[in-house]
């Protein structure tokens, strides 16, 4: 009733605090939520590895006299599944430093030029190994304040799935452009693209496209999730544009002055 309300002009009548209170909650609600499905993503993407590690030691361990070649295949596996714990524990150390407050950068002008070209430098043998042509194209000289460790790694993310995920033989394409405002990174790639129904996920935490097809690709499913990241602390943004068995294009926008 009227008598349990608060109308004083210019204040804010209880029945609206009420209600942006249980605005409040149910947006602290959405946030623990998706962190306790963080925690158990997380454990769930940690514990994988160890369960094979063990599986491999028992079943070496159950054997009488096993030869010398079957102990040397189980180690290799195992070792393998040593590699992907570190990887994940690595992206995850990366994601976790990044989440830290945006005060936290380390903002400097930076030649965006040589760090695209040092970048691809670094990707170029990789790329090699399956005759992927790897170009670089830049419209003109770029200098942006911007936290370099941070965004190679959210652009040598990019590059590095265009490779991961590209064919035999196919190609990558890297430009640079800028207008007064923003410098524009383009990460285009000649590979087996996205499934429409997949590209609104790829950048939540340890989401792969089809697992079968991802598990013989190396990968966490955290580095997009880590890109965008790095990408939104610097106010820039990220899109994607895709099409299944033709290729994928990740467009990057990135202010060329750092606004706090
Ligand atoms: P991952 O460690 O699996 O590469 P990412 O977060 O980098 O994790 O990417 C998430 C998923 O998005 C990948 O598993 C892959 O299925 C898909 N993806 C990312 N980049 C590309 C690309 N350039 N072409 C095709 N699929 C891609």
């Amino acid at each position: 009733g009227d008598e349990n309300n608060l109308s004083i002009p210019g204040y804010v009548e209880t029945e609206q605090l009420a209600e942006a209170f249980n605005r409040m909650l149910a947006h602290m609600k959405v946030l623990d939520d998706s962190r306790q499905e963080f925690v158990s993503n997380v454990s769930h993407e940690l514990k994988t590895p160890i369960t094979s590690m063990k599986v491999l030691a028992d079943s070496l361990l159950m054997q009488e006299d096993a030869p010398v070649e079957l102990y040397k295949e189980f180690m290799s596996d195992i070792a393998q599944e040593i590699d992907r714990e570190s990887q994940i524990i690595s992206d995850l150390l990366s994601l976790v430093k990044l989440d830290k407050k945006a005060s936290d950068l380390n903002i400097a002008p930076i030649n965006i030029n040589e760090m695209l070209e040092s970048i691809l430098k670094r990707l170029r043998p990789i790329a090699a190994q399956r005759n992927i042509e790897l170009v670089f194209e830049s419209f003109r000289p770029v200098t942006a304040e911007i936290d370099e460790v941070k965004l190679s790694l959210a652009f040598s993310n990019l590059v590095e799935n265009a490779i991961k995920y590209n064919i035999d033989n196919g190609w990558v394409h890297v430009s640079l452009n800028a207008d007064h405002k923003y410098f524009y990174v383009k990460v285009s790639d000649s590979g087996m693209g996205i499934p429409e129904e997949s590209v609104e996920h790829i950048f939540e935490r340890f989401y792969r496209v089809d697992k079968s097809r991802s598990r013989e690709i190396g990968g966490t499913g955290l580095g997009l999730a880590i890109t965008r990241s790095a990408i939104l602390m610097h106010r820039g943004a990220i899109k994607v544009y895709s099409k299944e068995n033709e290729g994928t294009t990740f467009t990057v926008r990135v202010p060329l002055n750092y606004i706090a």
